[in-house]
């Protein structure tokens, strides 16, 4: 599974969290998206997902 690229605002950096880690959660208008969890300091970290990852 590939890694999906996220922003952490704590660290100020992306973040590479493999597919597995990350819990999808689609938004009230139907976009898919995913949340995280920062491997480096614990911040949860969401992301819009483009169609390709979804
Ligand atoms: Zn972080």
């Amino acid at each position: 599974m590939a890694d999906i690229s996220f922003y952490c605002v704590k660290c100020r950096a992306k973040k590479s969290v493999p597919a597995e880690k990350t819990t999808k959660k689609p938004l009230k208008n139907g976009r898919p998206a995913a949340q995280a969890t920062c491997p480096d300091c614990g911040t949860g970290m969401f992301k819009i997902l483009s169609a390709k990852e979804a």
